[in-house]
């Protein structure tokens, strides 16, 4: 087994794996089960500071994107589609496929979105019915001031759709001060239970545009609505994987019992930034970093993947590369949930301190001496 350091999926801790190895009842007919999902899901609102309504789909954390969109979604509708990423880009392809039509607010991949350009957009153009942004765009980690966009948009009516999937209990969400009406996160990121579902908060305002389109939701499994009542009706639209969602809820009690987990995510990535900058690399991203995860550019002397096999042959560390446009062109550090523990990290960085300079990289300094000077 590899020490997984990669951003999401992360390391699960025990209490989480014990209980999904429980007995299983009948998730569809035991009500304790139906209360055990309902007080699931308003502990992961409570976390998320909003009245708005959560809500498990057994589904990984595409499948909360792909709903979001599938609901709000008819044909014809104008969709502003924030893209600064692949994910950011990437929410088109469901915005097409549910027969809107997507209009890209493409800005430079390498800084988060500034906010005063976007204000400057829309007083120009706002008949959108919805917009998408997403909060860390987990191939490059650049991260997006969701607090300042949602309400923005929202003055113009325009109603908000966020992907935290790998921000969210890394860095700060508040959905009801930021006005998130669909709000999509996942298990295997921050919240570091296995991979396999999504949840979504779900807004008063969001509900009502579900219930008032003129058009049925083109999709039965990625469609919030389905969900709509069934506590009342003890009703689930398809069998809850019962086993996953035990694990679910021991990793959101860890989140609870774990009260600065946001000041240890900004510590821990603040020190891996230091180090990386300090010893000669050089940051993907000009501005914007989540505290989730550190995206490297490849060294010109070697590639990724040279990288990436020798940390895993060498140190039984496993990194991450990247995908679309970023392909082989960066390292990606996930110091995310249970990853983002200062040991773990400093493992991490004596790895790099060997393995670099044998692929030719000069480095000009110590990964683990400054990572740890900067985490005093
Ligand atoms: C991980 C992630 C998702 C979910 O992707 P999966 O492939 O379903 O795990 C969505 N958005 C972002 C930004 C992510 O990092």
């Amino acid at each position: 087994m590899y020490e997984i350091m990669t951003p999401g999926p992360t390391q699960v801790r025990e209490n989480v794996l014990a209980v999904r190895s429980l007995p299983c009842t009948n998730p569809d007919l035991d009500p304790d089960f139906y209360t055990f999902y309902k007080e699931t899901c308003e502990l992961i609102s409570a976390l998320l500071h909003t009245k708005n309504e959560a809500l498990i789909l057994g589904g990984e954390g595409i499948l909360g994107l792909e709903a979001a969109c599938a609901g709000l979604t008819e044909p014809g509708d104008r969709v502003l589609v924030i893209d600064n990423g692949v994910f950011g880009k990437g929410f088109a392809d469901f915005v097409k496929m549910y027969g809107g039509d997507p209009v890209l607010y493409t800005v430079d991949y390498l800084e988060a979105v500034d906010v005063d350009a976007l204000a400057a957009y829309l007083e120009k153009d706002h008949n959108f019915k919805y917009a998408t942004v997403v909060h860390c765009d987990t191939p490059s980690g650049v991260l997006n001031d969701i607090a300042r966009i949602c309400p923005l948009l929202k003055s113009y009516g325009i109603l908000t759709v966020v992907d935290s999937v790998s921000a969210m209990f890394g860095e700060e969400v508040r959905v009801d001060d930021y006005q998130i009406d669909l709000l999509c996160g996942g298990s295997q990121k921050v919240v570091s239970a296995p991979p396999g579902l999504t949840f979504v908060t779900v807004s008063p305002t969001a509900w009502t545009a579900m219930k008032e389109r003129n058009t049925p939701i083109a999709s039965f499994y990625a469609n919030l609505m389905t969900f709509d009542g069934y506590f009342e009706k003890q009703w689930f639209p398809y069998t809850m994987p019962i086993s996953d969602i035990r694990g679910l809820r021991a990793a959101f009690e860890n989140i609870k019992a774990d009260t600065t987990i946001l000041e240890r995510h900004a510590k821990i990535a603040g020190a891996v930034r230091t180090a990386l900058t300090s010893c000669g690399l050089k940051l993907h991203t000009r501005k914007g970093y989540s505290n989730t995860v550190s995206v490297f550019d490849v060294p010109r002397e070697t590639t990724a993947a040279a990288i990436l096999t020798a940390v895993r042959e060498q140190f039984n560390i496993m990194l991450a590369g990247s995908f679309d446009v970023l392909e082989g062109q960066v390292i990606r550090i996930g110091h995310m949930g249970e990853n983002a523990r200062a040991e773990k990290l400093e493992a991490v960085m004596k790895a790099l301190d060997a393995v670099l300079p044998e692929l030719g990289v000069p480095l000009t300094g110590s990964l683990t001496e400054t990572y740890l000077e900067a985490l005093k």
